[in-house]
């Protein structure tokens, strides 16, 4: 305790100007550099928004500081880390009109008539969410249902499934279709609906968005992430409209969330781009590139090494021969970029932890090669990862959307490398935990509870699914943080709550470590922090201490 105190009045003597921030009296909790859980009852903030001090006592005496913040006696934990998101389709997500859950066609068109009033500007209307078989009148809505509410511009409604449209006269009108069209082979057309490979006469119309409105995703997106506790994501896929995006935010001075993005691998080459070090003030940073060995497990796209339990004559989709997988990840890092590769299946997994193994001979071993997912993985693959100084950037929601899908095209015998964390872990190698929003929702502490129960959010299987994979809270916690930052070249920054590093944090409505995992998954964030200044506050909260 003296020591702490010595090193506060020396880091105090040390300071210019007396313009630091104690956040006194909170029940602080992170993850030590030890991977122990750390706690701490108060945060001194320098005025660069970087903690200065991190305090045991939660009233300490501090004789100088600027502000005050009494927590009382709130759980503080640091600004959780999505190591692996889309920006942008998230807060377009969020911004489309949502008819999921319509109950009839009357509803559905009740939706669409109010969107369409409170979005006057949007020159086309997207949603999506409808399914007919939970209307009422258990039909397929037409151009005539839609015409009836909006006549006069293009809407475009996506059903529940995603195979599907329906489109209204001005949607087809301005794609060139008419009631002659001939469905394309692979697809169908009646009365506005737009069925799987006829998607496609009306999608290739849409306008892509205007920098206006990627701008409008983004500040969506960011007051999404910041009201769940995110306040750091590894952005995936990211464009260049999407980083032209981030780059107008940060020079505005509107970029709350830090963004370390992987720019889409192809885009990044023809541009010639290379790796920017951090912008507007540890914003923003091209890190990396985003490449793909296969497809999605639910398509059967992922390239197993057999083949599907439900498909006996597919074993999914390589995407590049070794060669071609091993020259694309070499080009990228060549330029000086991270990689980060998109493997779901055990064979896609094997192929690119052998390129890895092989780039890492030639280029040292931090270079922090990164597998996005490693869903499905060969047990005997997993002790490859530590040794080349691959990082597993896993998402535990996925586990429990995924299981009774994983098992269907698995079968029962090749189970044990699936979404394997404590094997991982087990291994050596790192791990960093995210959600691939808007795949899954953004909100880190389903994911949390995923991690340490193998359940979903109502307890689904009992005993959790392949238990021995449950991770302990600090683990879960320390992928979130620490281990999310360093997946990102960021653990200078972000991912705890130390001296230097910048004073990221959320003050939420329970203690994580007092809780089941049920509970966990329902915590709430009141408030996030980010560089020392408060970005987000939830209206009118009573906070629900110790449940
Ligand atoms: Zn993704």
């Amino acid at each position: 305790m003296r020591k702490t105190t010595l090193a506060l009045i020396a880091a105090l003597l040390a300071s210019p100007a007396w313009s630091e921030t104690l956040i006194s009296n909170v029940n602080g909790i992170q993850v030590g550099p030890d991977g122990q859980l750390q706690h701490f009852g108060a945060l001194l903030i320098d005025d660069n928004g970087r903690v200065e001090s991190v305090i045991k006592m939660p009233t300490p005496r501090v004789k100088r500081y600027d502000q005050l913040i009494d927590g009382q006696g709130r759980t503080v934990l640091p600004g959780m880390i999505d190591g692996h998101g889309h920006v942008i389709d998230l807060g377009f997500a969020a911004l489309r009109l949502d008819v999921t859950g319509t109950a009839s066609l009357a509803e559905f068109q009740q939706r669409l008539r109010a969107y369409a009033a409170s979005h006057p500007q949007a020159k086309w209307i997207l949603g999506f969410g409808w399914n007919q078989e939970l209307w009422r009148e258990k039909r397929f809505p037409t151009a005539a249902d839609l015409d009836a509410v909006v006549p006069d511009r293009p809407v475009v409604l996506e059903r529940v499934d995603g195979h599907a449209i329906v489109v209204n006269g001005a949607a087809m009108k301005a794609a060139g279709v008419t009631a002659a069209t001939p469905a394309p082979h692979g697809g169908e057309i009646h009365d506005g609906v737009f069925v799987d490979a006829a998607r496609q006469l009306i999608d290739k119309a849409i306008p892509a968005p205007t920098p206006a409105e990627i701008d409008q995703a983004l500040a969506k997106s960011q007051a999404i992430l910041l009201g769940v506790g995110v306040t750091g994501v590894g952005s995936m896929s990211t464009s260049l409209a999407d980083w032209a995006a981030f780059r107008r935010a940060g020079e505005a001075g509107r970029l709350s969330v830090r963004l370390m993005a992987y720019i889409t691998a192809a885009q990044a080459a023809e541009a010639n781009m290379r790796p920017t070090g951090w912008l507007y003030g540890d914003r923003l940073r091209a890190v990396g590139v985003k490449l793909f060995a296969d497809g999605a497990l639910g398509s059967r796209g992922a390239w197993l090494k057999q083949p599907y339990a439900d498909k006996p004559d597919s074993q999914g989709l390589q995407f590049h021969p070794d060669a071609e997988m091993l020259a694309l990840a070499d080009q990228a890092a060549s330029r000086g970029f991270q990689i980060a590769t998109h493997a779901i299946g055990d064979a896609a997994n094997a192929q690119i932890i052998s390129v890895y193994e092989q780039l890492s001979k030639k280029y040292g071993r931090d270079r922090r090669w990164r597998i996005e997912h490693f869903q499905i993985a060969d047990p005997a693959d997993i002790p490859r990862l530590a040794p080349a100084g691959i990082i597993a950037s896993m998402q535990p929601t996925h586990q429990t959307s995924d299981r009774l899908m994983a098992e269907a095209r698995l079968g029962p015998n090749r189970l044990a490398g699936a979404y394997a964390w404590q094997s991982v872990l087990k291994s050596g190698a790192r791990l960093a935990f995210g959600t691939d929003f808007p795949v899954e929702s953004p909100n880190p502490f389903p994911g949390l509870s995923a991690a340490i129960s193998r359940q979903d959010v109502n307890g689904q299987p009992p005993g959790g699914w392949i238990p021995s994979e449950r991770l302990t809270f600090e683990q879960a916690l320390q992928a979130y943080t620490r281990g999310a930052a360093y997946a990102g070249f960021a653990e200078d920054k972000i991912g705890a709550l130390e001296p230097g590093k910048y004073a990221d944090f959320i003050i939420i409505d329970r203690d994580p470590t007092k809780v089941d995992a049920q509970s966990l998954a329902k915590t709430q964030v009141l408030e996030t922090w980010v560089a020392g200044k408060k970005v987000f506050s939830r209206a009118s909260t009573t906070p629900e201490r110790g449940q």
